[in-house]
């Protein structure tokens, strides 16, 4: 809650936006914590920031925990700031209990999670894990063309560490789940297997475009005869994939767009998930054949584009299994689930045995400052990360 009066908005959320004034003094504070809690605080070349806890064991690899610190612009108080906030609050119980774990254990706070003031989300992360490079990272401009690697100077978070992948033994993430299905369930911890992938599509569909009333039905080529028919078969694989199948339309454009003209063209936007990567492929090539037939049912010239595609991840089963047992030894109830959202997880799975915990949020609203999770729930998340810290860092 303290961390929360840093950008704090009138209707209770948080616009902490990265590498913002605000986000400078959020990062700030959370350094005095950790160095208060004797940790060392490292930032690398992209800012992100790693505290660490010594460990017994001379070059041991670490353990690391966190999330990130920035919010969207009508943000919440919990959405990354959580699993920050989680993995200082492990620290402090480690250091309030006189516990040495063989392992050095990290806290890490990666930059630009959120992606709404520099384009694409995920992005400290990324350049650690290699999905992008420094200077790309460097060079994204938000609205006011202020290049992030000018803001990250210009707030002292121009770091010097390589950012570059090192070797972690685990990584954990806890987070509010950002959906309705713990809540929902009466569920305190989710357990989460990975992170969904996902297909971004456009489907363009080129018809003729005609008068609203002399041209008769039958002689139209309308490319929302075939529209319609390719939305239902997206959303009927969708549902034929359950309970993890997602299929989203959320953009159409017609051209040339006029109330009284049949248009020649649609562009309808689609997004397909689902966390298995064959049942995903499955989804998209039936979604592709469904294109072809509903449009030469219709008459219609179809062509699908693909915009960005995200492979679905899977987390270490031997971590997955290690925060089921820590749930269910500390007696609360769990379920697992996969995450719908892409997380800083995303990225350090590719280079860390990962995975993440999750706690519920009221009606399951994020991205909203009415986000909000109860104490209990938040502490419960807590313990699990506790536990399981715990086990890797002596392990
Ligand atoms: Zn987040």
């Amino acid at each position: 809650m303290r961390m929360a009066q840093i950008g704090a908005t009138p209707k209770g959320g948080c616009n902490r936006q990265a590498l913002t004034d605000e986000d400078k003094a959020g990062r700030d504070l959370f350094c005095r914590w950790a160095r208060e809690a004797g940790c060392t605080v490292t930032i690398d070349e992209i800012g992100n920031v790693f505290a660490m806890r010594p460990g017994a064991a001379p070059g041991a690899t670490p353990v690391l925990m966190g999330s990130h610190l920035d919010t969207q612009a009508t943000g919440g108080r919990f959405d990354g700031v959580y699993g920050v906030m989680a993995g200082l609050e492990v620290v402090r119980t480690l250091n309030d209990n006189g516990i040495v774990t063989r392992r050095p254990v990290e806290i890490a706070s990666w930059t630009n999670e959120e992606g709404c003031r520099f384009v694409p989300a995920m992005l400290g992360s990324g350049v650690v894990a290699g999905a992008f490079d420094l200077q790309y990272a460097y060079e994204r401009v938000d609205k006011e063309g202020r290049k992030l690697g000018e803001e990250l100077s210009r707030i002292g978070y121009l770091g010097s560490a390589p950012a570059r992948a090192r070797p972690f033994h685990a990584m954990f993430e806890a987070h509010i789940e950002q959906g309705p299905i713990l809540e929902q369930s009466a569920t305190t911890i989710g357990v989460v297997t990975g992170i969904q992938g996902a297909y971004w599509l456009d489907v363009i569909l080129d018809g003729e475009a005609c008068h609203a009333g002399p041209t008769p039905m039958g002689l139209r080529r309308d490319p929302w005869r075939a529209a319609t028919a390719i939305i239902d078969s997206a959303f009927a694989l969708a549902e034929g994939h359950a309970p993890w199948g997602r299929a989203t339309i959320g953009d159409i454009k017609a051209s040339p767009g006029a109330r009284n003209t049949v248009p020649n063209r649609l562009v309808v936007s689609v997004d397909l998930r689902h966390p298995q990567r064959d049942t995903l492929e499955a989804m998209m090539a039936a979604f592709k054949c469904n294109v072809v037939n509903s449009a030469s049912r219709a008459r219609i010239d179809s062509r699908v584009e693909q915009v960005w595609f995200m492979p679905p991840t899977s987390f270490d089963t031997g971590l997955v299994e290690l925060v089921d047992a820590a749930a269910s030894a500390l007696g609360y109830s769990r379920t697992r689930l996969v995450s719908g959202a892409g997380h800083d997880s995303l990225y350090t799975a590719q280079f860390a045995p990962t995975t993440m915990i999750f706690v519920p949020c009221a009606g399951g609203l994020s991205h909203n400052e009415a986000e909000a999770a109860t104490p209990a729930d938040l502490a419960a998340g807590a313990n699990v990360l506790l536990q399981v810290v715990v086990a890797a860092a002596n392990g």
